[in-house]
């Protein structure tokens, strides 16, 4: 028998190209997509609107299928962390932030990163491999379907930001497909507005993606000169400030937002004096732009610092005072190792990952003294 294929991973083409195969109508694709992505459903026979002889050649030669979860938790602030099972002693994270007006869930779209940039701990892991579209979709279909829906019947994901593990860009033909699945009233009905893509600036795929599907673009800029993001951001030497800034202009042009954010990760004495705030704005003159800094947020062997607060606070003062918008991002989950660049911290072990995926069995007790407050360790079954 072939193996079944995942529908999970197929966006609305995809799904319409099947359908044909076998016969089936158009409609039939949207029908589908709805109960997968809508109604989270896995179980073909649950699908009732189908026709028999349909739901029983699905059950043979389809699935749908998202990565397996190895362990869930919750963070005192009611942040949400799933990793994921991706084979090969390979995990990724999905990170759900609940606010009062929007929830916003936060995706990885590689095993690893082959960008290496100094601050990221998923950089230090090294690369392993790209997530399919199934793996990338996934984690929303997964956590819309864990976290069920709101008071009001409303979707509890409102926002996606692809600032998990990986770098999009250079997963670029699987991130589109999800993107798309994202978008697509018959999936999960996102607005282009609420999706954003989050890159360390690989230039020609920030001009397809502007081509392809435009939705909102965050760029981690992280230094005002190229010989200091050349070390903070190795692919800059790659594709240099000057091209970076380029390709945002362009992008602006199709962009379902009128500004580009620039993430910026506050380094101790690295590139978070004044003077740097200052470089940033001639930089930056002339671009619609809102800037997000980041307080570094350590992890073992960083070597690095966080800026302190009040250097934080007066290098978005430069940035605010020269008219650009500027906002520090909180650190959420920090309890649960769910901020920034500490995402499969622990992943970086594979030991450590290979015992918690045994320890998350039925019978497991949470581990006892782990550093994280871990409100809960279980295993998810489907
Ligand atoms: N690869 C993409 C998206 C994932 S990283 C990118 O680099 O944009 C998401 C954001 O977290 C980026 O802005 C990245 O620079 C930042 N980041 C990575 N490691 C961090 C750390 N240790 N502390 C704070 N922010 C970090
Ligand atoms: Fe990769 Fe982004 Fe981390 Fe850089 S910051 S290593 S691009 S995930």
């Amino acid at each position: 028998m072939s193996t079944p294929v995942n529908l999970l991973g197929l966006d609305a083409d995809g799904l319409a190209q099947v359908c044909a195969q076998w016969g089936e109508k158009p409609f039939r694709a949207r029908q589908l997509s709805r109960w997968i992505h809508q109604r989270g459903q896995d179980d073909f026979d649950a699908m009732t609107d189908l026709a028999r002889g349909f739901r029983e050649r699905l059950r043979d030669q389809a699935c749908v299928r998202a990565p397996a979860v190895v362990s869930d938790h919750v963070s005192a602030d009611g942040t949400r962390k799933w990793l994921l099972d991706v084979g090969a002693g390979n995990a990724i994270e999905t990170v759900f932030i609940p606010e009062s007006q929007r929830g916003t869930l936060c995706v990885s779209t590689q095993a690893g990163c082959a960008v290496n940039c100094l601050f990221c701990s998923t950089g230090k892991q090294g690369f392993s491999r790209n997530l399919e579209v199934a793996e990338i979709v996934g984690q929303l279909w997964w956590a819309s379907r864990a976290l069920g829906p709101g008071p009001a019947g409303e979707r509890p994901v409102s926002n996606v930001v692809f600032m998990g593990m990986g770098e999009p860009l250079q997963n670029y033909e699987a991130t589109l497909a999800a993107l798309r699945l994202m978008l697509d009233d018959n999936a999960y009905g996102l607005s282009r507005r609420r999706v954003t893509v989050s890159t360390s600036g690989v230039v020609p795929m920030i001009d397809r993606l502007r081509h392809d599907c435009p939705v909102a673009l965050a760029v981690s800029l992280h230094a005002p000169d190229d010989p200091l993001r050349d070390q903070l951001v190795p692919l800059n030497r790659k594709y240099p400030l000057a091209d970076l800034m380029a390709a945002c202009a362009r992008y602006l042009e199709a962009a379902p937002r009128d500004f580009i954010t620039f993430e910026y990760v506050m380094l101790d004495g690295v590139n978070d004096s004044d003077e740097h705030a200052r470089r940033l704005l001639s930089l930056v003159r002339g671009l619609p732009c809102k800037f997000n800094l980041i307080p570094f947020n350590p992890f073992p062997h960083a070597g690095l610092r966080r800026s302190p607060d009040a250097r934080v606070r007066r290098f978005g003062q430069v940035l605010i005072e020269a008219g650009i918008v500027t906002t520090v991002r909180r650190t959420r989950g920090d309890d649960i190792d769910a901020a920034c660049g500490q995402l499969a911290g622990e992943v970086q072990d594979r030991t450590r990952l290979a015992q918690r995926m045994v320890r998350a069995t039925p019978a497991a007790a949470p581990a006892a003294g782990s550093a994280a407050r871990r409100i809960a360790i279980q295993p998810v079954g489907r």
